[in-house]
This record gives C-alpha cells, structure tokens and sequence, in this order.
C-alpha cells in the first residue's frame, strides 16, 4: 500500500486517420512507437518499436499500410476479384435456379393438365439443368470463402469462413450426389418411395446432409459477410446482414425440420396422419418468412457486389502507387 509508484497507462494511438471508421486502433509507447507486436502485411517482419509513418525496414512497404489491413480496399485485389467473381457467380446461380424451377413446375402442370401424366424426359433433362446449376453453385462458394492472403490476425481453424466453406460445399455436393447416384429416388422425393425402404433411407439421409450442412454453412456465411461488411466499411450493410439472417435462418431451419420429420414418418409407414397437415401447416408458416428474407438477401448480395468492386477499385489503384514508389 505504501508504494507511490503509479504506472503510466499505455498510449493508445489513435485511429490513423480518424474520420476513417474501421481503421485499427495500436498500442504506443510514450515515444509514438508500435508497443505491440504487428507483423507486416507484406513480409511477415515484426514492426513493433518502430514509428507509424515510417516503413517496414525489410520490404519498404508504408507500416501505415499494415495498420489499414482492416479495410479492404487496402487488401489484395487478386483476393477482392476472387470474391467478387464468386459472388457475380452466386448471384447467376440463384436466378438460374429460380428460372428453371418456375420453367419446371409450369411445363409440369402443362403436361399433366393435357396427358394427366408427368415425363420422365422432362424431368430428367430438369435435373441435369438443375445439377449443372449445382456444379457452378460450388465454384461460387469455394471462391467466396477463399482465404485472405497475410491477414492482419490469424484465422481461428474454426472461422465463419472455414465453416461456411466446407458446409456449403458438403450441402452442395451431396445434392448432386444424390442426383449422380439416384435421380429417381433424389428428385421424387421420399413421398412415393415408401415400398422402397432402403432406397428412401438412403435418400432421406442424403437430404439430411444436404440440409444440415447447408442450414449451417449458411448460417456461417451470413456471420462472414457481415465480417465483410464492416471492413468496407458498412454499418448499415452489416446490420442488415445480421436480421435477414436471424429473419431467413430461424424459419429455414423450423421448416427443414418439419420436412425431414414428415418424411422420415412416411418412410415407415404408409398413414400419413396428422403430419400432412403439420407439412402444410408448416410450409406456410415459415414459407412466407423465408421467402420474405430470401428476396431481401438476394437485395443484399446486390450490395454487396457494388462494395466489392469499389473497394476492388481502390485496392488495384493503392497496389499500383506501391508498385511505383518500390
Ligand atoms: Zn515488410
């Protein structure tokens, strides 16, 4: 109790440029010098001790292009054209999907309105369309995740990034192995399949999977984005973000449930019972929630992909003038 002694509190600077949100705030001893430690985005080397307007002594490269790393016009733009063609690509996708969805369901009520029967043709020529669109989907979200290059920290191994990479890709690709393997069984749904035990279980574990997967890699996704958003930086992009994922993610999950519940009830057994009307009941219920949310996502990964390119814009102009001054 007796010691007079008080230790000064650390310095800490203030952000770079102040009118700039989503530039990061560094610990500074009393002479204005990096006291943490702070690798260069370039080359790795420890800059702490060193001032902020100087340069890395190893690469020459700006420190104060370190401390912006944050942002993303300061990232690499190779990277930033990654996510940028994935996400055009995402986009594509999803109307693609909608299209040949809507094309499918009039031409099958068309034929069986004429013929009373549906055509094993049609449908298949649908799934092959609706495979392909499967096939460029997982280009889309191995090229949205893919890992930023010398990032400012280093990545938890269990990162939104990561999670959404591989659940949207196992979602994905057991959707299409479900069509490689049986399409008959994959796209006529478990419904008709209640004579064919083994291949309805396997069928509903596939859809299981894909499902599970996929409610989680998206859910992951969501979290990504937002990350994203704020290093536009995007308040209001990123709050966005954060209800239409609650919005979309809560009644997608219910409505999976009731799904995969009802289909492994009629599975085994040929009643339907009281889970027809918990489908239909269901369906509503949380249809219109998600279809409500689902368009204002596909509203926000418009937003999204006009960020990206500005920041992409920037980004080649700063990693030109760096070209010139080395
Ligand atoms: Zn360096």
């Amino acid at each position: 109790m007796g010691e007079s002694y008080i230790e000064p509190p650390p310095i800490v600077a203030p952000p770079i440029a102040p009118q700039e949100p989503g530039t990061v705030a560094v610990a500074l001893d009393q002479d204005g010098r990096l006291a943490e430690d702070v690798a260069c985005r370039h080359c790795g080397y420890n800059l702490r001790g060193l001032e902020l307007a100087g340069r890395c002594p190893e690469c020459e490269m700006a420190i104060e292009k370190t401390l912006h790393a944050f942002l993303l016009r300061f990232c690499d733009p190779v990277w930033l054209g990654r996510l940028r063609s994935g996400l055009m690509l995402l986009i594509v996708t999803i109307f693609a999907g909608l299209a040949v969805g809507l094309i499918l369901g009039l031409s099958i009520m068309l034929l069986i309105g004429s013929t009373g029967e549906t055509s094993l043709l049609l449908e298949s020529a649908f799934l092959l369309l609706f495979a392909g669109i499967g096939a460029m989907q997982l280009i889309a979200y191995w090229r949205i995740t893919s890992p930023e290059p010398s990032p400012l920290h280093e990545e938890n191994p269990l990162s939104a990034r990561r999670i959404a990479r591989v659940g949207l890709i196992i979602s994905t690709a057991s959707g299409l192995l479900g069509f490689a393997l049986d399409p008959d069984t994959y796209s006529m749904g478990t419904m008709e399949m209640a004579d064919a035990p083994v291949q309805a279980g396997f069928a509903w574990t596939l859809s299981l999977l894909s499902t599970g997967s996929g409610l989680i890699g998206l859910f992951a996704l969501f979290v990504y984005a937002r990350s994203i958003a704020l290093r536009f930086p995007a308040d209001k992009l990123a709050k966005s973000t954060r209800l239409v994922m609650w919005g979309y993610m809560i009644p997608a999950a219910a409505a999976a449930i009731v799904q995969l519940a009802t289909e492994a009830y009629y599975n085994t057994s040929m009643s339907f019972g009281g889970f027809e009307i918990a489908l239909i009941v269901g369906q509503v219920v949380f249809g219109i929630p998600v279809l409500v949310f689902g368009i204002w996502g596909i509203v926000l990964l418009f937003m999204y992909r006009h960020r990206l390119k500005h920041a992409l814009v920037l980004a080649e102009a700063g990693s030109t003038e760096q070209d010139s001054t080395n």
